[in-house]
């Protein structure tokens, strides 16, 4: 099954009781990982069978089936980053699933929103404000969020060339522009719902 077929496919099965958005976003991230199935998502069969139950109730074969799969234990950096996700954690059901699915998708050379298979890096922001929005909070200065996850754990003397970042001859790379398109070819040619579809708050 393509991604964008797993996608269409996810969002066929999903609850109409939960926030469109957190679907959209869940989907997409799976879709695209199913794709990759060799590196994993991290999730072990109990989160499939949660997100089955709480997203996606009428996909619990297909994301059996995911999760029957080799799951390769995460390497230290990648642990390092959902340890990171979990303690700013909003303290959600779904949160720790993302923890770890952004951690490992964090290994892809991408735009962390591309390798998510999101729509844009507003929707990145977006589903890290529900979910750790006290990263949020620490990364005020709007950085690339998979420098930001990095720069926290490995620490500011180790990955960075200047002390400040005013100073620094990387700055365009750690707070440039994120833009591209969406590794999602349905979200890339807006047949699926973008993020001017999910308003912030539920009417
Ligand atoms: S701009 Fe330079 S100092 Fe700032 S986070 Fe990036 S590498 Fe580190």
């Amino acid at each position: 099954m393509t991604p964008d077929a797993a996608y269409r496919w996810l969002m066929l099965a999903a609850t109409p009781e939960v926030d469109p958005f957190e679907v959209h976003a869940m989907a997409s991230i799976l879709a695209l990982a199913a794709d990759d199935l060799s590196a994993g998502t991290g999730l072990d069969r109990r989160a499939f069978d949660d997100l089955s139950v709480h997203l996606f109730p009428g996909a619990a074969p297909i994301l059996g089936a995911m999760a029957d799969r080799h799951v390769p234990d995460p390497d230290v950096e990648e642990q390092a980053v959902r340890d990171l996700l979990l303690m700013y954690a909003a303290g959600g059901c779904l949160d720790r699933h993302y923890a770890v699915l952004i951690a490992r998708r964090c290994r892809w050379p991408h735009h962390l929103w591309q390798d998510l298979g999101l729509a844009s890096r507003a929707e990145l922001s977006r589903l890290m404000r529900s979910h750790f929005p006290r990263l949020v909070e620490r990364n005020a200065a709007d950085m690339k969020w998979k420098k930001f996850l990095y720069r926290l754990v490995c620490g500011v003397a180790s990955v960075c060339p200047a002390p400040t970042c005013s100073d620094c001859d990387d700055f365009p790379t750690c707070f440039g522009d994120e833009d591209g398109e969406s590794r999602l070819a349905r979200i890339r040619n807006g047949i699926a719902a973008n993020s001017a579809a999910f308003p912030e708050e539920r009417p």
